[in-house]
């Protein structure tokens, strides 16, 4: 078993209040992702849930026990850091068997538990080398190898690819995703890079300023975002927002008005929303060359040739770059050559003046 429960779970570091009361259920044998921009209170939270910070107030509860007042080592929880925190003088074996050293377990079942664990993460011919002999990933998989041995209830991952290159950390992302397959074990992952969060959760929370801007399956998210914060988070490249103005409302949905252009967008609308400024959201993949239900003219300054696909940015308002369209690799598009760009309003998302987004 490996249930979480957070029940309004606040930090505060001195006046500052950096987790506002967390309520989450992660599920036995989730593989749930915690991913916000840096100080959003990510990494303190699963420190919490590790026992390495105290909580401020609310309840951290595992299988059905609240584990506030427990320490670490009580929580049946194993935590794998960014920085991999091997001992450098000890062989892998060791540095694997480390934990089952200190419970004294009895040899024979410690070593079945380490080269079971070995097996699992292909270091088995690696066993009596010594950490400083190992590439990063197999460094890292050492670390997740300590953490297998003491069958945890729950695995805690805090950034644990960040020290390694883009190569490396996408060969990770697939050994960590069949690992979790394989161990069925519930894991609770932090990362700010949402590429990680997208590939290997089965559900990301979405952390803003120590609160949950919103918790779904990362296609909900790519497709549903919630409001304005988590829309520019998932999705790579970001997504362009215009400001429009609402000038009515239809069964068809809501209708706006961009610089003189009226579309309706596909949404729910509410009620007295004529004249209310809102914020139209479009994904740069969601351009397309030519005119479309709303059609921009736009100028690329940065165009960015990445063979299946071509990335244009231009500035809409002489602000920066502040538009992007994903293209397809044959686009002949070319620096300060004005292009048509089409938006459709089945690709359009709608955000109020809170930038809470209209349901869709
Ligand atoms: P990052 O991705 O940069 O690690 P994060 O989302 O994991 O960010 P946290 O490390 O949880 O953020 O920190 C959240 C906030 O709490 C930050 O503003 C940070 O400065 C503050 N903070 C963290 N630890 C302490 C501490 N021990 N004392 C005071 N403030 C702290």
């Amino acid at each position: 078993m490996g249930q979480l429960f957070l029940n309004r779970v606040q930090k505060f570091f001195g006046d500052f209040e950096v987790l506002k009361g967390v309520q989450l259920e992660v599920k036995n044998g989730e593989f749930v992702v915690f991913v916000g921009p840096s100080g959003c209170g990510k990494s303190t939270l699963l420190r919490m849930i590790a026992g390495l910070d105290a909580t401020s107030a609310g309840d951290i509860v595992i299988d059905g026990v609240r584990v506030n007042d427990l320490p670490p080592v009580k929580r049946g929880i194993a935590m794998v850091f960014q920085s991999y925190a091997l001992y450098p003088h000890m062989s892998v074996f060791e540095n694997i068997a480390f934990p089952l050293r200190v419970e004294n377990m009895e040899e024979e079942k410690l070593k079945a538990k380490v080269e079971h664990a070995a097996r699992i993460l292909h270091l088995d011919q690696r066993l009596q080398q010594k950490p400083g002999m190992l590439s990063g990933g197999q460094r890292q998989r050492v670390a997740i190898g300590r953490a297998i041995v003491r069958e945890p209830k729950i695995f805690l991952f805090d950034e644990p690819l960040s020290n390694l290159d883009a190569a490396l950390r996408a060969d990770m992302r697939i050994e960590l995703a069949k690992l979790h397959r394989q161990l069925k074990a519930t894991m609770i992952y932090v990362t700010h890079d949402q590429v990680e969060a997208m590939t290997m959760a089965d559900r990301i929370v979405v952390l803003n300023a120590g609160e949950i801007a919103q918790t779904g399956a990362p296609l909900e998210l790519y497709h549903k975002p919630a409001n304005i914060f988590v829309a520019s988070f998932i999705g790579n490249p970001k997504m362009n927002f215009l400001p429009v103005t609402c000038i009515g409302a239809s069964t068809a949905g809501v209708e706006i008005d961009y610089k003189g252009q009226k579309a309706t967008i596909p949404v729910a609308p509410r009620q007295g929303g004529a004249g209310k400024e809102l914020t139209l959201g479009v994904r740069p993949e969601h351009i397309q060359i030519g005119s479309g239900d709303i059609t921009l003219t736009v100028a690329p300054t940065v165009i960015e040739r990445l063979g299946a696909q071509t990335v244009a940015y231009a500035s809409l308002d002489g602000e920066g770059e502040n538009f992007c369209a994903t293209l397809p690799g044959s686009a002949g598009v070319r620096p300060d050559q004005a292009l048509l760009a089409g938006i459709n309003v089945a690709d359009c998302h709608l955000f109020d003046e809170k930038g809470i987004a209209f349901e869709r």
